[in-house]
C-alpha cells in the first residue's frame, strides 16, 4: 500500500503572495504573479523600491519591525522572499502564519556561509576548502591550513563580492583582519576554475523538481556581467550540475526556485554558493524558455504544478550595471534583444539597473 502524501492547499487566482523585499527580483516576481492572476503584497523599507510600481499593495517598514511583519503576514496567503537576508527568526515566530516558501529553515541554513558549506559538505558535494574565522587571531593558523591565495568572506549578508577580502600576499592580512574583527567570517581557498556556471532549479509543494539548463557566467569585479546558454560544459558536467541541484532541493525540503553557483574545474564541479531565491544568472530563462524562473517560483510557492524548462533558444544575458544603463536605446533597436529596466531612480557605480537578453539562435526542435 502506498503511503498517503499530504500536499498543502494551493492558492487560487485572486489570492495574494507576500514578497519580502522589493528589489528588481521582487519586481519581476510580481509581474509574473500578475500574469497568472495572483496579487502581490510587497514588504520593503523603501517606498520607491523597484517592486512598488507593480505591486497591488506595499508595506513600507523595516524588516526587523516584528509588528509590521505580523500585519503583513495576516494580509497574505503565502510568504516568499526575493532576498536571502530576511529575518527568519521573526518569520518563525509568527503565530497562525501563512505558509512560508521556501521554508525558513532552508533559508536559515543558506543565510550563513558556514552552515551552508557544512550542509553542502554533509550532502557529499564539493566546496572550496574552508575554515571558520570568529577572531582575527585565527587568521594565520587558518591560512596555514588553506594556503595562499585565499578569500575571507563574511558569513552573513555578503553578495556581489561585497564583504570579501582576497589574500594573495602578506600585505592583504591587515584588511582581512579588520573584516574578521567586524563580524564572523570564513576563510576560503581560492579555486582555479576554468569557468563559472550556475543551475537554476525548482521544487514544488508535492516534491516534484526540475532544473533549467546550466548557464555559463562571467563576473566583473565580483558582480555577474553575463550569463550565456549553452554553457561550455560536457554532458557529464551537465548531469553532475543537475544531480547537485536535486540533492540540494531535496536535502532542504525546498519549495520554490533556487540558484546554485558552481566553479567548473577539469576534475570536478564545486559549489560556490546557493541562493534561496530567483537568481540573476537565471534571467536568460525569460528569453530562452516557455516558463521563466520568475513564473516558476510563483507556481511553486502557490502550490501549482511546475512549468516546462526546456531551452528553445541560445541566449546571452547581460547585466546593465551603473551607467551602462544609459545605452538603453541601443538595446531597444536591436531586433534580437529584449530589455528590462528596473525603474531605479538613481544610477550608482556597481548598481544593477537592468538587463538585456539577446537571442542568438533558436534550437532546432
Ligand atoms: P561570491 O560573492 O562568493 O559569489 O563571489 C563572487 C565571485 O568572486 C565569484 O563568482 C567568483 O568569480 C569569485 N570567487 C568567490 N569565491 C572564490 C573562490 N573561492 N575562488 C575563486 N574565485 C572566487
Amino acid at each position: 500500500m502506498s503511503e498517503a502524501v499530504s500536499v498543502p492547499a494551493a492558492l487560487v487566482p485572486g489570492q495574494t503572495i507576500g514578497i519580502l523585499g522589493g528589489g528588481q527580483l521582487g519586481r519581476m516576481l510580481a509581474i509574473a504573479a500578475a500574469r497568472l492572476g495572483l496579487r502581490v503584497h510587497t514588504f520593503d523599507p523603501d517606498p520607491g523600491c523597484p517592486a512598488a510600481d507593480v505591486s497591488k499593495r506595499l508595506t513600507v517598514a523595516r524588516f526587523d519591525d516584528a509588528a509590521a511583519v505580523e500585519r503583513f503576514a495576516d494580509s497574505v496567503d503565502v510568504i516568499t522572499f526575493e532576498w536571502e537576508s530576511v529575518p527568519t527568526e521573526a518569520l518563525r515566530a509568527l503565530a497562525d502564519a501563512p505558509p512560508i516558501r521556501p521554508p525558513a529553515e532552508a533559508v536559515c541554513v543558506l543565510q550563513d556561509r558556514l552552515s551552508e558549506k557544512r550542509f553542502l559538505d554533509g550532502l557529499g558535494l564539493r566546496v572550496a576548502p574552508f575554515e571558520p574565522l570568529d577572531d582575527p587571531a585565527q587568521l594565520e593558523h587558518a591560512l596555514e591550513r588553506i594556503g595562499l591565495p585565499a578569500i575571507v568572506k563574511t558569513r552573513h549578508a555578503g553578495y556581489d563580492g561585497k564583504g570579501q577580502v582576497r589574500i594573495t600576499c602578506l600585505d592583504d592580512l591587515e584588511p582581512a583582519r579588520a573584516l574578521v574583527a567586524q563580524q564572523p567570517c570564513v576563510l576560503e581557498g581560492f579555486v582555479r576554475f576554468e569557468r563559472e556556471a550556475s543551475v537554476i532549479a525548482a521544487r514544488s509543494t508535492d516534491g516534484a523538481w526540475t532544473t533549467y539548463e546550466p548557464g555559463e557566467n562571467v563576473h566583473r569585479d565580483g558582480i555577474l556581467h553575463t550569463t550565456r546558454v549553452p554553457a561550455r560544459l560536457t554532458g557529464a558536467q551537465r548531469e553532475q550540475a543537475v544531480d547537485i541541484a536535486e540533492r540540494i532541493l531535496t536535502g532542504l525540503d525546498y519549495v520554490g526556485v533556487l540558484g546554485v553557483e558552481l566553479f567548473v574545474t577539469p576534475a570536478d564541479l564545486l559549489v560556490n554558493e546557493v541562493a534561496p531565491r530567483v537568481h540573476n544568472s537565471g534571467h536568460w530563462t525569460e528569453a530562452g524558455c516557455q516558463v521563466d524562473q520568475f513564473e516558476q517560483h510563483i507556481r511553486a510557492v502557490a502550490g501549482w504544478p511546475l512549468g516546462p524548462t526546456t531551452r528553445h533558444s541560445d541566449v546571452t544575458m547581460e547585466n546593465l550595471i551603473g551607467d551602462e544603463v544609459e545605452r538603453w536605446r541601443q538595446h531597444l533597436v536591436n531586433p534580437t534583444a529584449s530589455l528590462r529596466l528596473y525603474g531605479k531612480s538613481s544610477v550608482r557605480p556597481g548598481r544593477k539597473m537592468g538587463h538585456v537578453n539577446r537571442v542568438e539562435g533558436r534550437r532546432a526542435s
